[in-house]
């Protein structure tokens, strides 16, 4: 059993040691962000629940994105592999 800790803070993440994406909720779209750029937007000590209402959308302009860590996966049809 390991203990994970949930990645609350820029701090947390440390500079570049993890991948972040920024993740639109509505459209799907996603993008790599760099931590070190929001670190100097926001603060070391800003949480992630606390930046994702700052971000935009790059593609549809919302701004109901989420930060994860973890690259989204992309939705796939079975059946012909397309991504929906
Ligand atoms: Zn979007």
């Amino acid at each position: 059993m390991s203990k994970r800790l949930p990645p609350n803070t820029l701090a947390s993440i440390g500079d570049g040691a993890l991948p972040l994406y920024a993740h639109c909720l509505r459209c799907r779209h996603w993008s790599p962000v760099k931590v070190l750029e929001l670190a100097k937007r926001f603060g070391w000590g800003a949480g992630l629940g606390d930046i994702a209402p700052k971000l935009r959308c790059l593609s549809c302009g919302s701004k109901n994105c989420e930060l994860v860590t973890r690259k989204p996966k992309e939705s796939r049809c079975s059946r012909c592999g397309r991504p929906y």
